[in-house]
């Protein structure tokens, strides 16, 4: 196959946020595999826009990991904490476009108020309840500097979002009650998940996302994020997730299956990769 005939671009996206494990592993062997089946390219995108989570020696274990499984991808790297005027830029076009306001409400206040906790992701919130939403038509403050208060997306209550999953088929979505109005802009001055990765595809020219089925949810806001900055969405592809033994989600608190841990064990990256061949 000619290597990048064609218009296929596809990512991976870790966190250097802990050690990978199996998980990991499979979800970016089916994008890798994905994007060489299109003859495209992929691009490697390090997540490090949360100073607080992350840490910079995961960035180096995680490109050796990858390495040691054996993807390749199209040099170079792009680092999420370099791309911040471009956040912040598609910030003002949303605050142009009326489309945000600051929220002095705490996490608590909004847990409390939405009653039960969200399930999914990390990157999922609680259903935002529209008794804390200003009125419409209130002025909207100027976007400070030094951000210091939360900025939400208003979503389009009652409209039915649909996209249909390269993985998992037709997905669907009641706005405002499957989820609510969102963070954008945190008030520790860091742009949410959902804010970079739509700039980071659109960026990165993006044409299908390819990561785990715990990020459907957080499909749906984006899908509204590429709608307001004018860009059409990539297709998307979401794969199972991988439970363990007890049928729970893998996590990087699952020391015992992350990659450097069965590397240590003697398990080569033949023997692990061999494991996913089914999936596609
Ligand atoms: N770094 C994000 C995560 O690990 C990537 C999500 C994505 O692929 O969009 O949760």
């Amino acid at each position: 196959m000619v290597k990048n005939s064609s218009s296929y671009v596809g990512r991976l996206a870790p966190s250097p946020t802990g050690d990978l494990h199996l998980g990991h592993a499979r979800t970016f062997w089916i994008a890798a595999e994905r994007a060489r089946q299109a003859g495209g390219k992929l691009l490697l995108r390090n997540d490090d826009i949360d100073a607080n989570r992350f840490k910079f020696d995961y960035v180096a274990t995680t490109i050796e990991d990858l390495h040691w499984l054996g993807f390749t991808w199209e040099e170079p790297m792009v680092s999420q904490s370099d791309h911040i005027p471009l956040y912040r830029a598609a910030l003002q076009t949303l605050h142009t476009a009326g489309l945000i306001y600051p929220c002095a409400h705490s996490r608590r206040d909004v847990l409390e108020a939405a009653g039960a906790p969200h399930e999914g992701s990390e990157h999922d919130e609680p259903v935002y309840p529209t008794q804390f939403r200003p009125p419409v038509d209130s002025p909207v403050p100027e976007l400070k500097d030094t951000i210091s208060i939360n900025w939400r997306f208003r979503v389009p209550d009652g409209e039915e979002l649909t996209f249909q999953d390269g993985s998992a088929g037709k997905q669907t979505a009641r706005v405002g009650h499957d989820f609510g109005d969102f963070v954008v802009w945190r008030k520790d001055n860091i742009p949410s998940y959902q804010l970079t990765c739509v700039v980071d595809e659109i960026a990165m020219g993006i044409t299908e996302v390819v990561r785990g089925a715990d990020l459907i949810r957080s499909t749906f806001r984006q899908l509204l994020l590429f709608r307001a900055l004018g860009h059409t969405p990539p297709a998307f592809y979401h794969c199972p997730l991988m439970l363990d033994d007890q049928g729970e989600r893998l996590a990087k608190r699952h020391d015992s299956l992350s990659l450097r841990t069965l590397r240590e064990q003697g398990v080569t990256p033949e023997e692990i990769i061999s494991k996913f061949g089914d999936l596609l």
